[in-house]
């Protein structure tokens, strides 16, 4: 990538589109192009096909999806596959009417089979049945990547798909219902904190184990990935380490200083028992992960705390947490 190339990143108000421009714009990238969705609303073929035919960019960031915990998937499964294919759909296809360079299109580690065996390496995708409570976005980013695998194919276009794991870190969604654990238990422990309640409750039995990746590394990843990986093979970005969501809720109630007691709440789900990608092919070709899940913590704590009023504004979280387009 020139520096003066034109690289739209489709998603910039979300957690990782928004670490893909911080990161482009420390790098002194000239041309950054994003669109907000009242500018572009990216499930509208038309305006997507006119906004590629008007700005001819010769990259593409697609990290714009429509996304959400596992209650948000629950919930809401009809918008999670229209608008995670229809936004995809737009954008690939144009990407390759319009001749675009190369593309990057963001997959995830929950697409993966729910009992696939641990660390899940890539070749697991579409192996075994997936997680119930997202399957319906799960499919519509299996499609994703098939669609990008099958243009690479027929068109030889340059379209690869990245895999990363559960990721956290400043602009992430802090709207209780839709957020993902991390997020979602760093407002629960403030708040408890500053309103002095005794407990907090954190969904599940606690004994689900997840990986974490802050989102500066997993843009990190991303942009090392679209400068040197060219197969339309997907590669997972993870950090390695997992841990059960007790051990999560613990560090985080040491992280806000929360003096109370943990109580587990077992009507809610638990999802998958466990997502742990391996990262060795990543690893292979150079990139890891480098910030630590307690440092990346504290400093996500800290920046939720400067900007608490903008994170728990009703406007603001439901905008992202579920349409970041
Ligand atoms: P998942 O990785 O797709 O299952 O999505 P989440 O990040 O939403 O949830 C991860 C795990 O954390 C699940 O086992 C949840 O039940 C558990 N969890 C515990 N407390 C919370 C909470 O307050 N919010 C969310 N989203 N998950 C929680």
């Amino acid at each position: 990538m020139k520096i003066t190339d034109k690289i739209y990143v489709a998603g910039h108000t979300g957690l990782v589109g928004g670490a893909i421009v911080r990161l482009l714009k420390k790098k002194g990238y000239l041309n950054i192009i994003t669109r907000s969705s009242e500018e572009l609303d990216l499930r509208d073929q038309k305006a997507v096909f006119d906004f590629f035919d008007t700005v001819q960019p010769h990259y593409v960031f697609l990290a714009a999806a429509k996304v959400g915990g596992i209650m948000a998937n629950k919930t809401y499964p009809g918008d999670f596959i229209y608008d995670n294919l229809a936004i995809q759909n737009n954008i690939i296809h144009a990407a390759y009417k319009n001749g675009v360079e190369k593309l990057l299109f963001l997959g995830s580690s929950c697409i993966y089979p729910k009992n696939a065996p641990q660390p899940i390496v890539e070749e697991y995708l579409m192996t075994g049945v997936l997680e119930p409570t997202n399957d319906a976005y799960a499919i519509a980013k299996i499609a994703g990547i098939k669609m990008c695998q099958a243009y690479h194919r027929q068109y030889g276009c340059r379209f690869i798909s990245v895999m990363p794991t559960n990721l956290y870190g400043p602009g992430d969604s802090y709207n209780l219902q839709n957020a993902h654990v991390l997020p979602a238990l760093l407002r629960k422990f403030h708040e408890a904190k500053l309103k002095e309640e005794h407990v907090v409750t954190v969904w599940g039995t606690g004994k689900p184990r997840r990986e974490f990746l802050h989102v500066d590394d997993a843009a990190m990843a991303c942009y090392f990935l679209m400068q040197r990986y060219e197969s339309s093979e997907i590669i997972n970005v993870g950090s390695g380490l997992d841990y059960t969501i007790k051990e999560m809720a613990t560090l985080i109630k040491k992280i806000t200083n929360y003096q109370g007691t943990i109580v587990f709440d077992e009507s809610k789900p638990d999802g998958t028992p466990r997502k742990l990608l391996n990262v060795d092919k990543i690893k292979n070709l150079g990139w890891k992960a480098v910030i630590d899940l307690e440092e990346g913590l504290a400093s996500t704590y800290q920046n939720f705390e400067q900007n608490y009023f903008y994170y728990t504004n009703p406007i603001n979280t439901k905008n992202l947490a579920i349409v970041h387009v």
